[in-house]
């Protein structure tokens, strides 16, 4: 058990590699890699704003690039990690995939399809479920996306204030 889960958090480590490019980016930060006999075969991170593409989410990009690399659109064999418990439609595609095993760091209880919003990836009426793992590193994966959203914070604080104070003295001289 041990051994699975220092493996398990090798991997996570690499997805949170990922979502650091994501943050470098201003984007949120997250991060994901699919393993096939114990190599990474795929690699993706959130650049969705970057790219102004709704498909652009770490998984998808994840997902291209393995079937790429195994050459069919079935992913049979392969683990998925990515910190961030998947949207619906990474779900779907981790399901459309074949994909058996999923690994995720953190949960996204507003918004998650791997077990809080839905449950896309162990649903018994679709023709695969994957194996989940959850809560994988999940302190670091929380962590990052906690520090994005806080510093977002602040910086839309600050471009508030800004812009108030370059408002004029009398803003309702119009008026007049
Ligand atoms: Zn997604």
């Amino acid at each position: 058990m041990a051994a699975i889960a220092s493996v398990q958090e090798k991997y996570m480590k690499e997805a949170l590699k990922q979502a650091r490019k994501a943050l470098a980016l201003g984007e949120v930060p997250i991060g994901c890699v699919i393993v096939y006999e114990g190599k990474i075969i795929g690699r993706g991170y959130n650049r969705r704003n970057t790219d102004k593409n709704t498909l652009s989410h770490a998984e998808i990009t994840a997902i291209r690039k393995a079937s790429r690399f195994i050459g069919d659109w079935r992913l049979e064999g392969c683990t998925l990690y990515v910190t961030l418990e998947p949207c619906q439609m990474c779900a779907g595609a981790i399901i459309q995939a074949r994909i058996p095993e999923v690994v995720m760091g953190c949960m996204n209880p507003k918004a998650g399809c791997g077990g809080s919003v839905l449950n896309i990836l162990e649903m018994p009426q679709f023709n695969h479920q994957a194996t989940v793992t959850r809560g994988i590193l999940e302190e670091e994966c929380s962590g990052i996306l906690k520090e994005f959203f806080s510093d977002l914070r602040i910086r839309n604080k600050a471009e508030r204030q800004q812009s108030k104070e370059q408002q004029p003295i009398s803003a309702d001289c119009s008026k007049e």
